[in-house]
């Protein structure tokens, strides 16, 4: 893993947030992306080199409506950039961590995404993301 790509926020109401988050960075976000497949509206911060994501669902199925009815707002999970997400899924399945989904899918913000189950990384969701070309 190369870095922290953007740390994860689940909101309630990304409206008010991207107000609130704006009035913390004194920036607005840059980016605003339905991922329709997730359920999921993103919008996304620059704060120096780093990202934050803010997270709102789009429907009451969507993990993010789930995350929120089970543990409220805050910070859902934390992702690492990578250079080959599938060599990546395979060295941490042969280390015991479980992997949400093997087969990598297209998240927010132009990238190849999977997730490792909390369960197995001391209850902090990882998102592993790779750029796609
Ligand atoms: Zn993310």
């Amino acid at each position: 893993m190369k870095k922290i790509e953007h740390i994860g926020i689940a909101v309630k109401d990304i409206e008010a947030s991207n107000s609130l988050f704006a009035s913390l960075f004194g920036e607005a976000h840059y980016k605003i992306e339905e991922v329709v497949s997730e359920g999921v509206k993103t919008s996304f911060f620059r704060c120096g080199p780093n990202k934050i994501e803010l997270l709102e669902a789009t429907k009451p199925d969507s993990p993010i409506a789930k995350y929120i009815e089970k543990k409220g707002e805050g910070i859902h999970h934390i992702a690492f950039a990578v250079d080959d997400i599938y060599a990546e899924i395979n060295r941490l399945k042969s280390e015991g961590f479980t992997v949400l989904n093997e087969t990598p899918k297209k998240g927010a913000d132009n990238k190849l995404i999977a997730f490792l189950h909390p369960k197995t990384t001391n209850g902090v969701l990882i998102e592993l993301c790779q750029d796609i070309e």
